[in-house]
């Protein structure tokens, strides 16, 4: 049965969206026949957070999907989807980036990376801080060693809160550090910050990319 409130969601979503900015579809807790009705209508960009969710997700669907992985990567499950993820956005350390680089390798692949940078409050959000970066730029550090990884973004998301001011510092802040590491590596060309909550103080501050889950899927 054809969803018709998602294709609604989503068509109002990208009318108010400035047309350079990516759309990714946050799936993580959408049925495939849900992820389906979006894929009809045109969307090609879908974003999950656990691995096993996503290998699943991938067998059952149309392999011409582009799939984002938006979650933490532990180490020993990279191998389930480096044949086919389109882009990893929560490149959180380097441990992670040697697996990835090792699991691309082996099927001979490049795969798109984007650091995940932790602006946020909460302990709980996974990646490198503000001062690991500024000392990656310092060092001119553009983890040029890993063959088979290709940076070409900066994700981030915002603290969990009301205030408004607070965000578009932690995004603004995300931006100067997307800014100074693309002087360093000039393929670096995506910012993705901002989901249902935020995305609008996120587009304000120059994201280029949006990660949008309950908007497009809630009834
Ligand atoms: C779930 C999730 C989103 C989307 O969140 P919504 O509030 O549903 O839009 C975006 N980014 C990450 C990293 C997520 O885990």
């Amino acid at each position: 049965m054809k969803q018709n409130h998602i294709i609604e969601n989503y068509t109002a979503l990208k009318e108010k969206t400035p047309s350079n900015i990516n759309i990714v579809a946050v799936s993580k807790y959408q049925t495939v026949e849900d992820i389906k009705t979006l894929y009809d209508y045109g969307v090609r960009d879908f974003g999950e957070n656990k691995v096993q969710d996503l290998v699943k997700k991938y067998e059952l669907l149309p392999k011409d999907i582009r799939w984002h992985i938006i979650g933490h990567l532990q180490t020993n499950k990279i191998k389930f989807i480096a044949p086919f993820v389109y882009t990893i956005q929560s490149l959180d350390s380097i441990k992670v980036a040697k697996e990835i680089n090792k699991q691309s390798q082996k099927h001979d692949r490049v795969i798109p990376c984007f650091l995940q940078i932790h602006i946020a409050e909460e302990e709980s959000k996974f990646g490198f801080t503000p001062e690991e970066i500024s000392n990656f730029i310092a060092e001119k550090y553009t983890f040029s060693e890993f063959k088979n990884i290709e940076i070409s973004g900066i994700m981030t998301m915002a603290t969990n809160t009301k205030d408004k001011n607070q965000i578009s510092k932690e995004f603004e802040l995300a931006y100067n550090i997307y800014q100074n590491y693309k002087k360093l590596m000039p393929q670096i060309n995506k910012l993705s910050m901002g989901m249902t909550s935020d995305y609008e103080i996120a587009i304000q501050n120059n994201s280029n990319l949006i990660r949008i889950g309950s908007l497009i899927f809630k009834k």
